[in-house]
């Protein structure tokens, strides 16, 4: 490979944050605005994946990620269920947003990272670490607080924070 001092030709960048957000928590949401300040386009890209088993369905979850990114004109929210690198061929997107926690992410990420530039050399995943005061959260952790009836007002946005009352409330009464 040559490398050459010649900069980049600036090009629209436009970057793909896939997760399954079940639901939107407010480390997520870090580093959605700290990506939307970066790239000139972000769209966050909801997982449709059966294999898991969601407390939210796929419109919800976008649902509560619009409502949470309201205030970011650069943020789009969709879904996808196809491979990612196809996925982000037909959003003309070459870039991954990743969040990076503690090393435990670390292992998994460098293998999904590693898989797609080899499936797609012109794709290129950047990592965003953690906001120390988020570096512990994950939404099977609010899951798990807000079925217990615990606090998560700090956790997730105040619509998500309603959405997980009235699923467990639901829940509770079936
Ligand atoms: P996935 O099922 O793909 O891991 P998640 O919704 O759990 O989807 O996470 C999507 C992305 O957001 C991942 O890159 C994950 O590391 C990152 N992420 C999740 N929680 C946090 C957090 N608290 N701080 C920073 N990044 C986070």
């Amino acid at each position: 490979m040559e490398i050459t001092n010649k900069p980049a030709e600036r090009r629209y960048t436009i970057a793909v944050y896939p997760g399954s957000f079940d639901p939107v928590t407010n480390g997520h949401l870090d580093i959605i605005h700290r990506a939307a300040h970066v790239f000139d386009k972000l769209i966050v890209a909801v997982l449709n994946n059966t294999s898991k088993n969601p407390l939210f369905s796929v419109e919800e979850r976008m649902e509560l990620l619009r409502h949470a990114t309201a205030d970011l004109p650069n943020v789009e929210i969709d879904s996808f269920r196809d491979l990612l690198i196809n996925y982000m061929k037909q959003k003309d997107a070459h870039l991954i947003v990743r969040g990076l926690r503690a090393v435990s992410d670390f292992e998994y990420e460098l293998q999904m990272a590693s898989t797609n530039r080899k499936l797609c050399e012109d794709i290129e995943t950047f990592f965003m670490t953690s906001s120390p005061q988020f570096s512990y959260l994950s939404s099977s952790i609010v899951k798990e607080i807000a079925r217990f009836q615990g606090p998560v007002g700090d956790l997730v946005p105040p619509v998500v924070e309603q959405a997980l009352h009235e699923k467990y409330g639901e829940e509770r009464s079936e």
